[in-house]
């Protein structure tokens, strides 16, 4: 494979998608090794046809404000890959969200959903549209705006959309409903649903929990445990609820969260009712988390990130390159054990880099937060079996599944210095899968 070719006719094509084009880098050069040990996907225009996406809706979203007024959104479902499965992926509401965001997200979702050994395929959607700030009702306007265009693409076997940031259970609550009555179907189009019309238990908490499950076996790889660690988390929304939540209960100190305003440390730990208060903090609408640090006395550091806090642990929860380069050396400087994005993409391409370099156990999304995607397909099966697992259940398989990724990073993964590189193991495991069913497919 001529990786430098193939990027540089990436690049020409698509001008500017700086964010889908640092993806598809990451993934090829982790992949070039293996890729080249196998002629037929050369022959097969592999890499070629699995870059771009199979299509790409746009569209746009007139709705009608609280004041009266007509505002209008861009929305957008890109499908980027079914060939293990229905195209599988959340919806993201976001002021940042455009066309190179979404396919970096539908690109790694691809993969990310190959690793979780159900059979779902990537895609990826969403709107510039913030709900930050917006009443309950102008959320549903715009989410029955936005369906009123998606629903005809999507379906239980075609494409089965669910939350990301700025869409959670209110957003999915609304979508399902328009998409419902449109379709005259009730066959569950939509994972992160409500308990009472098709959701499933520890849906909410999954991506966090697969995050600390996965966590658990990195440190477990050098004889290391959670218990006693502190953890730096961004974010203060689902994931890093989820997060906050099975770190604690596993034994660790959680001590900074963060929002757009800047970061909290609270060297007690973020624990019992102060998770709770997570969930009140992001309810409140405001998107901000300084009221937490007025609420229990400690400090707050605003427009900061916490990746300058000395801790054993940091999971970036928020957005995609939310840690950089000075950020990992502080981290390394200050004697980090272990790296494990929960969000997509959080580090950016020469922080990981440096983690890599350094031997510092490093993780990726794609892997370590396939628990949320994950326990979206056990929604799926039991929406298709028309009954609902318990709570034991779902989290057992959630388990099983996060140690079976973590194991198949190892395969794929592991030096023969004994040092675990996570990226190369999750692109490789997850671009394997898919690669052999394009094969077994055929050119379509
Ligand atoms: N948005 C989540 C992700 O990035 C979940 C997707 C889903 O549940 O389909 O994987």
């Amino acid at each position: 494979m001529n990786t430098a070719s193939i990027l540089s006719a990436l690049e020409a094509k698509h001008p500017g998608e700086s964010e889908y084009l640092q993806a598809v880098k990451e993934v090829l050069l982790s992949i070039e090794d293996v890729y080249n040990q196998h002629p037929e996907f050369e022959r097969a225009s592999i890499i070629e046809r699995l870059v771009e996406p199979d299509r790409v809706f746009m569209f746009k979203v007139p709705w009608v404000d609280d004041n009266g007024r007509i505002q209008v959104n861009l929305g957008y479902r890109v499908q980027f890959n079914n060939v293990i499965g229905p195209y599988k992926g959340g919806i993201r509401f976001h002021a940042s969200v455009n066309l190179s965001s979404l396919k970096f997200l539908g690109f790694e979702q691809t993969f990310k959903n190959a690793l979780t050994t159900l059979p779902m395929g990537g895609g990826k959607g969403g709107s510039d549209f913030s709900p930050r700030g917006k009443s309950d009702m102008e959320v549903m306007r715009f989410c029955q705006a936005f369906i009123l265009e998606l629903w005809r693409h999507i379906g239980p076997n075609t494409d089965v959309p669910a939350g990301d940031i700025g869409v959670g259970g209110r957003e999915i609550g609304y979508m399902y409903g328009m998409y419902r009555r449109l379709a005259l179907e009730n066959t569950g189009t939509f994972t992160g649903k409500g308990l009472d019309f098709g959701g499933s238990l520890i849906r909410p908490e999954a991506t966090g929990f697969g995050g600390l499950y996965f966590v658990d076996r990195m440190l477990k790889t050098k004889g290391l445990e959670l218990k006693g660690k502190t953890v730096a988390i961004s974010g203060f929304g689902n994931v890093a609820w989820g997060a906050a939540l099975k770190a604690t209960q596993l034994g660790a100190k959680v001590v900074t969260i963060s929002g757009p305003d800047g970061y909290v440390y609270d060297p007690d730990g973020i624990a019992g009712e102060k998770i709770d208060y997570m969930l009140e903090l992001r309810n409140s609408g405001e998107d901000i988390v300084a009221p937490y640090a007025e609420k229990y006395g400690v400090a707050f550091f605003p427009d900061q990130r916490p990746w300058q806090q000395k801790v054993d642990i940091a999971l970036p929860c928020a957005i995609q390159n939310e840690l950089n380069e000075t950020d990992a050396q502080t981290l390394i400087d200050n004697g980090v054990l272990c790296v494990a994005e929960i969000s997509n993409m959080g580090c950016t391409a020469e922080a990981v880099d440096l983690f890599i370099d350094k031997k510092i156990m490093f993780a990726p999304g794609k892997a370590v937060n396939a628990g949320g995607v994950a326990t979206s397909g056990l929604e799926m099966t039991q929406n298709a079996m028309h009954l609902q697992w318990t709570e034991a259940e779902v989290d057992q398989k959630l388990h099983q599944i996060m140690n079976n990724i973590h194991e198949q990073c190892c395969v794929y993964g592991k030096q023969s210095d004994g040092y675990i590189n996570y990226v190369k193991g999750a692109n490789v495991a997850g671009f394997m899968k898919v690669a052999k069913a394009m094969m077994a497919q055929g050119v379509v």
